[in-house]
C-alpha cells in the first residue's frame, strides 16, 4: 500500500541527540530529516506527535522463524537444548515456499513496526528450494524478504548469509542444512542478485553474514572479506557453550577470541550473542568498535546464558538488540529483558546504566547507536541527514501517564503491559497509527492462511 508521506513533523516533545526538547518541527526531504528545530510552531499539514523518540533498529532477525514461535516448547525424550530446538527449526523450514516466507516475514515486520522497530537487519540464510537446489533467481528468498519490507514500510539491511559447513573444522553439512549452502562463487553471485532485489526499497543496505565459525572455515572467511571489503559484517558467535568448546578443540581459541585474533574485527562488524566470553574477550571486543548484537528474548528462550553487559558497557562497548528467533517481537521487551537479566545475575538494580540517571534512556540510546552502526544505514537519531524514522509514544498510556522525559522511556521499557507505541514513521512515511500498522489486517490474514496450511 502507499503510505501517507509527511513533508514536516511536529513533536510536542522529542528526544534529540542533545536530550529532550519541546515544540520540535522537523522537515523531511526524500525520506530524511532536512532540518530539526526546537521551540518551533506547528504549521498546517504537519504530522503531529505528542512524544517522539528515534525508531529503534532491530539488528538481528530470522523473519521466517516467526512462523514457528511457540512450537519448540515441548519436552522431548532427550534433554532439551538449543540443539534440539534447532532440529525443530530445521523441520519447520523444510516445507517453506517463497510465498510462505514472504507472508511470515511481512507479519513479523508488522509486529516489529508496531513495537517500535523501524529498521530490520535480516540475517538471511534460507536460500534454496526444499531439495537444496538454487532457485532460478539465486536471491529468490531474499527478494521475498525485500518484498515484505516494502509491503510494510520497514527499513531494511539485508545480510545474505554464507553457510558452507555443518560444524567447526569443515564438518560436512547435514541434510537439514541443504537449503542454506553455498560456496564462495555462488554466494557472491547471490549477493549481486540480492543487491538487485533490494533496489526498489528506500535507502536499503546489503551486508554479508558469514553464518558462524561453524559454517565457514578460515580461508573461506578471509576470501569473503577480501571479496566484499565494505559494508556491515554480521556473524553468530559464542551463543552456546558447546560452540565454545568445539571452537577451542578445533583452534585452541574461543569464537570471539578467534575472530578478534584473525578476522580484523572492527566497527564494520556485529557479533551476534557473544554470550560466553572471558573478561579478556569482553574488554577486547569493547575496544574493537564492533557491535555486540544482543537478543535477550531469544537467548532466554533458548537457554543460552547471560551476556556480560555490565562489564561490556562499563568499558564503552557498543551494543544493540535484535529479535532473532522472533519468539516474541517487541522492541521494549528486548531492552527490558537485557537489563533484568543483568539484575537477576548480579542481584543489583540499574545494572546497565553507566552514569547517573535513567536506565531506560541509557539502554535505549545505546541500542540506537549500536543498531545504527550494525545496520550500515543513516539512522539512529532525530537529526538532519538521517532517515526520518520516528516512534510516537502515547503519553496517556497507563504506564506513561503523568510522566516526563526519561520517565516516559522507563515507563515504556520497564512498566508497560501493552505497547505504548502509537505512531511510527519510517523514512517520513506513516506506517503505524493508533498502535496499528496501516495494512495490518490484510497482512495478518495472509499470515493466518499460511500458518493454517503449514500446521495442518
Ligand atoms: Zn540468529
Amino acid at each position: 500500500m502507499a503510505f501517507p508521506t509527511a513533508q514536516a513533523l511536529f513533536f510536542e516533545r522529542a528526544l534529540l541527540p542533545g536530550g529532550w526538547a519541546r515544540d520540535v518541527r522537523a522537515r523531511v526531504d526524500r525520506g530524511a530529516f532536512a532540518s530539526v528545530a526546537a521551540g518551533a510552531r506547528p504549521e498546517p499539514g504537519d504530522l503531529r506527535i505528542a512524544c517522539a523518540v528515534p525508531g529503534l533498529p532491530n539488528l538481528h532477525s530470522h523473519a521466517f522463524q516467526r512462523g514457528m514461535a511457540g512450537l519448540g516448547e515441548r519436552r522431548g525424550p532427550n534433554p532439551d537444548s538449543f540443539w534440539t530446538w534447532r532440529d525443530v527449526m530445521y523441520r519447520f523450514l523444510d516445507r517453506l515456499t517463497p510465498d510462505d516466507v514472504e507472508a511470515v516475514a511481512a507479519q513479523a515486520c508488522v509486529e516489529m513496526l508496531e513495537s517500535g522497530f523501524t529498521t530490520l537487519c535480516e540475517f538471511h540464510y534460507l536460500h534454496h528450494d526444499a531439495d537444496g537446489r538454487p532457485y532460478a533467481d539465486l536471491a529468490e528468498m531474499g527478494a521475498r524478504i525485500a518484498a515484505a519490507a516494502q509491503a510494510t514500510g520497514i527499513g531494511l539491511t539485508l545480510l545474505p548469509s554464507l553457510y558452507r559447513w555443518g560444524g567447526v573444522a569443515a564438518q560436512p553439512p547435514t541434510p537439514g542444512q541443504r537449503r542454506f549452502l553455498n560456496d564462495l562463487d555462488r554466494f557472491l553471485a547471490l549477493r549481486e542478485a540480492t543487491l538487485r532485489a533490494v533496489a526498489p526499497l528506500e535507502a536499503p543496505c546489503v551486508g554479508i553474514a558469514p553464518h558462524s565459525l561453524r559454517a565457514v572455515d578460515p580461508a573461506l572467511l578471509r576470501d569473503l572479506l577480501n571479496a566484499v571489503p565494505d559494508g556491515p559484517v554480521h556473524i553468530h558467535a559464542a551463543e552456546q557453550t558447546k560452540e565454545v568448546e568445539d571452537c577451542l578443540a578445533w583452534s585452541g581459541a574461543r569464537p570471539v577470541q578467534w575472530l578478534l585474533d584473525h578476522a580484523g574485527v572492527d566497527a564494520r562488524w556485529c557479533l551476534i550473542h557473544c554470550t560466553h566470553m572471558t573478561a579478556d574477550e569482553t574488554t577486547r571486543l569493547a575496544r574493537s568498535g564492533a557491535v555486540a548484537g544482543l537478543c535477550p528474548a531469544t537467548e532466554a528462550s533458548l537457554g543460552d546464558g547471560i551476556f556480560d553487559g555490565v562489564a561490556f558497557a562499563a568499558q564503552g562497548g557498543v551494543y544493540g538488540v535484535g529479535s532473532d528467533s522472533n519468539v516474541v517481537v517487541d522492541a521494549g521487551q528486548e531492552l527490558r529483558l537485557l537489563e533484568l537479566s543483568q539484575r537477576l545475575r548480579d542481584r543489583t538494580r540499574n545494572a546497565l546504566a553507566t552514569r547517573e540517571g535513567s536506565t531506560g534512556r541509557q539502554t535505549f540510546e545505546a541500542a540506537l547507536a549500536g543498531g545504527a552502526r550494525a545496520s550500515g544505514r543513516a539512522i539512529g537519531a532525530i537529526a538532519p541527514g538521517l532517515r526520518a524514522d520516528v516512534v510516537g509514544l502515547a503519553p496517556e498510556h497507563a504506564a506513561l501517564v503523568g510522566k516526563q522525559d526519561d520517565d516516559l522511556l522507563d515507563g515504556w521499557i520497564f512498566a508497560a503491559r501493552a505497547s505504548p507505541v502509537d505512531a511510527v514513521i519510517v523514512g517520513g512515511r506513516r506506517v503505524v497509527a493508533d498502535g496499528r500498522h496501516l495494512d495490518a489486517e490484510a497482512i495478518a490474514s495472509r499470515f493466518a492462511a499460511t500458518m493454517r496450511r503449514l500446521l495442518a
